[in-house]
């Protein structure tokens, strides 16, 4: 299966993703993850990607197309795998379905996390993630059992440069005039369906369950 989990920055995309990894045996390939590590590891293409995303810009096509193409050769992907922050444009969504058609492959399903903005503004600026394991925390929902430290692997846990309250305004706006037209774009391929993502995560999860075998 090719899912991709479609929906604004906040709306628990990743949080699902990684569940699904565990439920599904499939990998999720999130290029904001992917460009997160490369910041990280102080790559070319880290360096250039750190401007746009400090400002809540969206990188270049050509840039994260060329992530996805090299990801999705790989042989863990070769059973479908989950797309999580891609595609974000009208012209990613293209060069998918080009690079899918390119070995007999298509999109199966897209879910739509559906989210009032004001709830997303909240959760963002009180997101707290581990840079090593990846792992997201809220500091009233979901809070780390010992403060700043990840539960998961011990690391320290860090508010993102992009989830300051300043730059989630731009990611909203963002979202709204470049990721929000692929809604239109994928219902009118008849793969849509769309969840409430602002129960509680435990219920969206039940959600997509069952959204996935509908
Ligand atoms: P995320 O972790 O998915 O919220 O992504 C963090 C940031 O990485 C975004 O605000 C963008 O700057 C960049 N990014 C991630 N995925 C993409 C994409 N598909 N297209 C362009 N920029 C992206």
């Amino acid at each position: 299966m090719i899912l991709i989990l479609l929906g604004p920055p906040g709306s628990g995309k990743g949080t699902q993703a990684k569940r699904l990894v565990a439920e599904q045996g499939l990998p999720q390939l999130s290029t904001g993850d992917m460009l997160r590590t490369a910041i990280s590891k102080g790559t070319e293409l880290g360096f250039k990607a750190k401007s746009f995303m400090d400002k809540g810009a969206l990188v270049p096509d050509d840039v994260v197309v060329g992530l996805i193409s090299e990801r999705i050769r790989q042989v863990d992907c070769s059973k479908g795998f989950i797309l999580d922050g891609f595609p974000r444009t009208i012209p990613q969504a293209d060069a998918l379905d080009e690079m899918l058609k390119a070995n007999g492959r298509q999109v199966d399903r897209v879910v739509l996390f559906d989210i009032q903005d004001a709830e997303l503004v909240s959760r963002l600026s009180q997101r707290r993630t581990c840079l090593k394991c990846g792992a997201m925390y809220h500091l009233t929902a979901l809070p780390p059992k010992a403060a700043e430290v990840c539960d998961q692997c011990g690391s320290s846990l860090i508010q993102r440069d992009d989830d300051r309250e300043e730059v989630i305004h731009n990611r909203l706006k963002v979202y709204h005039r470049e990721t929000a037209p692929l809604i239109g774009y994928y219902r009118s391929q008849n793969k849509l369906q769309v969840i409430d993502a602002s129960l509680p995560s435990d219920v969206v999860t039940e959600k997509l369950a069952k959204a996935l075998v509908s």
